[in-house]
């Protein structure tokens, strides 16, 4: 028996044979084509089926993961038609009288080592999707099918790394987990993974020899065993059962209202970092977005991103939401999170530091980009926006003086947007303090238990050293969460938790009791909160 350590990507138990999953390796050949024209036109055909082929992937991750993980198909469907790529294919062709398959390789290579060079992220990640285009276009011209499978048996998949369309061509029914030595947190493969329900690791130091042996992935403490002796064997096939018997009932429970027993309905919504997670909330049946980390979007780039670039990511999440509300959180930065474009300065205790709002109403262009992005997007959805780190009645009435600003800049230049709700996250105990008459001016609270613990208890969230008196079920915390509702409550404001504390089952009677409007959870805690709203009782 053997034991490998990972990141885990997503939780769950795994036991079967192991796959390892080589790539096509294509050993291209080079020849010399008499037809120049012949040649120029199998590579058009092959072109087509390509396209033919990527639609069809297309299509099958709109059906089983959703529009936004069905985009990277897009992505391919343009670089197949990219004018540069098929000029390097028509030129080595051309020029080197050379078959179409050396051209596409050795194409797929150059841009492919192009793009890998990149300092842009985002760009340096469209390698893996040129090379992915290529190899399609490859096994096209060499008469291969386009489905790679994995034979009958389902498998523990093991392998190098996984493209986006390897992932989601691969029968779902024949796959247990996927264990990778690359990949990111955030890879398209791992997003996939994840809205598969499917226990995934990424950084394991694979093995080719492990092909055919039993192995067992354990993704709660990221690890990889191979060939378990019977005992662990034993131990895992326990855990697996009661994992399956739960997994089942929360299944269950899907289409079901977020209601107690005595008819008190809860707002039950999802917490996101990203386009790629709606996905996961859509699968795990949430009402809503609760908490949108805008700032994200910002953390991924290395300058401002655009009002454009903004308004899509916004515009895409209200599309695939459909109409349920999505309540995102305006820029949170500072602290933990840095962006070295904004040039902060080193500040001696960042938690109580230029951050969130104080940057926002400090510089107010990049504020006002953010504000007209949420604005114009809301005209596609539910948009609602909430503000971080708020301390003041003066922070907040600037901030709707500026959301007016906005609005009139768009009315005047005739751009549509929607009805937006605005809200502040209760996260310091000011906001807790004065919550009565923040109610007045805003329509939503939604405490962010994470911070609102940092700060109340004086214990830096980011310590390690003090996670074990972080106690976010403090009698003071509790007493602060309901004065946040009796107060929002009092000026018809609604109330909700979006910090990790929303999620723990223990209180959801409790909160419920309190007279908590709305949780926001990560997608995978939606089932068994609902489980927990569904068992609570409102009133005694
Ligand atoms: C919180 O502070 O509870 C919260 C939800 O925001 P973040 O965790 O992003 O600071
Ligand atoms: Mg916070």
């Amino acid at each position: 028996m053997e034991q490998f350590e990972g990141k885990a990507i997503y939780n769950g138990v795994a036991i079967g044979k192991i796959k390892y999953y080589a790539k096509s390796e294509q050993q291209v050949k080079r020849y010399k084509v008499e037809d120049v024209d012949a040649e120029l036109e199998r590579y058009e055909k092959a072109k087509e089926e390509a396209g033919r082929q990527i639609e069809e992937l297309r299509q099958k991750a709109l059906a089983e993961v959703g529009e936004d993980n069905a985009m990277i198909f897009e992505v391919h469907a343009i670089m197949l038609e990219d004018e540069d790529y098929n000029e390097s294919v028509y030129n080595i062709i051309r020029s080197d009288k050379v078959n179409a398959e050396y051209a596409v390789a050795a194409t797929g290579d150059n841009f492919s080592l192009m793009f890998a060079e990149m300092e842009d992220e985002y760009f340096k990640a469209r390698a893996v999707d040129v090379k992915d285009v290529s190899e399609r276009l490859l096994r096209v011209l060499s008469g291969e099918s386009s489905q790679r499978t994995t034979g009958v048996e389902p498998v523990i998949l093991v392998a190098e790394d996984l493209a986006p369309s390897e992932t989601v061509q691969m029968d779902k029914s024949k796959i247990l987990a996927f264990i990778t030595r690359e990949g990111s947190a955030n890879s398209h493969t791992a997003i996939l993974a994840r809205t598969m329900n499917i226990p995934a690791l990424i950084g394991v130091d694979i093995r080719q020899q492990w092909d055919g042996c039993v192995g067992i992935v354990d993704g709660r403490e990221g690890l990889f065993i191979v060939e378990p002796d019977a005992a662990t064997l034993e131990k895992y096939k326990g855990e697996q059962k009661k994992e399956r018997e739960n997994l089942e009932l929360l299944q269950s429970l899907k289409g079901l209202p977020d209601e107690t027993k005595d008819g008190r309905h809860i707002e039950l919504y999802a917490n996101i970092g990203s386009v790629g997670d709606v996905a996961g909330v859509l699968a795990n049946d949430a009402a809503g977005i609760g908490l949108f980390r805008s700032e994200f979007l910002y953390l991924e780039k290395d300058n401002y991103p655009s009002e454009e670039e903004q308004f899509q990511v916004y515009k895409t999440v209200a599309r695939n939401m459909a109409g349920k509300k999505v309540v995102i959180r305006t820029l949170d930065i500072g602290a933990d999170k840095q962006a070295a474009y904004f040039h902060l300065d080193h500040e001696e205790n960042p938690a109580m530091g230029y951050r969130a709002i104080r940057i926002c109403l400090d510089r107010r262009d990049i504020f006002k980009v953010q504000l007209r992005a949420l604005y114009r997007a809301s005209a596609f959805g539910n948009i609602a926006v909430m503000f971080p780190m708020i301390i003041s009645e003066k922070e907040v009435q600037e901030i709707k003086k500026i959301c007016g600003e906005v609005r009139g800049e768009l009315d005047s230049s005739g751009i549509q947007y929607g009805q937006v709700e605005l809200g502040v996250m209760i996260e310091t105990p000011a906001a807790v303090m004065i919550s009565d008459r923040l109610a007045k001016e805003v329509d939503f609270f939604s405490i962010g238990t994470n911070d609102l613990t940092q700060y109340t208890l004086a214990i830096d969230r980011q310590n390690p050293k003090l996670d074990s008196i972080y106690d976010a079920h403090h009698p003071a915390i509790l007493q602060m969460i309901q004065m946040v509702i009796d107060n929002g409550h009092k000026e018809g404001c609604w109330v909700g938790i979006c910090g990790e504390l929303g999620a723990d089952i223990t209180l959801t009677e409790q909160f419920i009791r309190m007279g908590i409007d709305e949780l926001s959870v990560s997608p995978s805690f939606i089932l068994p909160v609902r489980k927990a709203i569904r068992e609570s009782v409102y009133q005694r």
